[in-house]
């Protein structure tokens, strides 16, 4: 068996043939047809009036931060394990990431933790869906209904997913998705806001595209960014979308394979197969070493690197991020399950073009690592 690496992305569906439809038409700018078609059909699936397509998962929630009107001196309240995505497009509005833990079943934020970290400078809360379950969004609207705040949602590995039969994307004032090659759709970099508030997509609109103003081009009343999609890459997304239903089933079974074939194996936690609000999407397949054996993430991921498996270590903490202590940020600031699942977690091979096979091969050497 070759190495099986982490990602493989699934490229077969229209992909080519869209690709080039763009090339003969000459349609490959931001312009073209597939951007609006693409636009289109992501906030239907999400029930969202409006689509914004962006270069990717990190601009999108740049301008959803910004249009949601979260500004210089605001708090945004948000998980410390995620991407730091998050939190540099917080910062980069002037406002502070506000941290909570993330719970120890699900890895998402621990909505319980919320209320305490509400300030008279809190403007937002940011729900981040982590690895495959949705995070338990109810009372997250509650609490932000009660103190008037926004609710931004990064749903960037949950495309498909849903929170009480509604779809991922659906939730708070404005969500974000990725397009990045490891995620349930790609268009190779790529990524899109989805709101039902016409200023908020009026907003992340104009700030996609420089702010240029309606009248005269070229004169701008606001700072913007170039963050367009190219019709290229909107093609493959639309060819993509029609096979986002099985990629989700195929999803769904590399998961319960590996739980199947990993469940009796001592010292490791197993992502939880379902929530009271949703069946687990296994958007990368986590898996938790127990301290008690002894080992951590890194050591067990060197040791399946030389059986040719792949690896990513999870996320690491925004609360022991370099960058941010520099800066006096979080200062003895603890987050146990946070920090728990950033020694002792990593995922492993989970692409859509993962072979039978290849899972088979890879639980079998995840038993020879924990069990010989
Ligand atoms: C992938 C991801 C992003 C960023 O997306 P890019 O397209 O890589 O910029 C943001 N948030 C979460 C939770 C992600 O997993």
């Amino acid at each position: 068996m070759n190495y099986i690496p982490v990602n493989e992305p699934l490229l077969d569906g229209n992909e080519k043939k869209y690709l080039q439809k763009c090339i003969e038409t000459g349609w490959i700018s931001s312009e073209g047809p597939y951007v609006k078609e693409l636009e289109e059909k992501v906030s239907l699936m999400s029930g969202r009036k409006f689509g914004i397509a962006v270069c990717n998962g990190t601009a999108a929630l740049e301008a959803a931060v910004i249009a949601a009107g979260i500004k210089e001196g605001d708090e945004v309240i948000m998980p410390s394990f995620t991407i730091i995505s998050c939190a540099s497009a917080v910062i980069r509005a002037g406002a502070r990431p506000v941290l909570v833990d993330s719970e120890s079943d699900t890895w998402n934020m621990d909505t319980g933790q919320i209320r305490d970290k509400i300030t008279g400078r809190t403007s937002a809360i940011m729900i981040v869906h982590i690895y495959g379950l949705p995070v338990d969004i109810d009372p997250v609207l509650k609490i932000a209904e009660e103190f008037n705040l926004k609710v931004i949602e990064d749903a960037a590995e949950l495309i498909g997913q849903t929170y009480k039969g509604k779809p991922c994307g659906n939730f708070g004032d404005v969500s974000t998705f990725s397009f990045y090659p490891n995620k349930h759709i790609t268009t190779g970099e790529g990524g899109m806001i989805v709101t039902d508030d016409a200023e908020i997509a009026e907003k992340c609109r104009s700030l996609r595209n420089l702010c240029f103003k309606n009248g005269r081009r070229f004169v701008h009343d606001e700072l913007g960014f170039n963050f367009r999609m190219t019709n290229l890459q909107a093609a493959v997304g639309t060819a993509q979308f029609e096979k986002l239903n099985e990629k989700i089933i195929k999803k769904r079974m590399t998961g319960k394979l590996y739980s199947e074939l990993l469940k009796d194996i001592p010292f490791i936690k197993l992502p939880l197969e379902k929530t009271e609000f949703a069946d687990n999407i296994y958007w990368v397949y986590g898996i938790l070493i127990r301290k008690e054996y002894g080992m951590n993430a890194e050591q067990i991921m060197k040791e399946l690197d030389n059986l040719k498996i792949g690896t990513r270590p999870f996320f690491y903490p925004m609360h022991l991020q370099p960058v941010f202590k520099k800066s006096g940020m979080f200062r003895n600031e603890e987050y146990p399950v946070s920090e728990n699942l950033a020694e002792y977690g990593f995922y492993i091979p989970s692409g859509l073009g993962l072979t039978e096979d290849q899972i088979k091969y890879t639980a079998e050497k995840i038993r020879k690592v924990f069990c010989d």
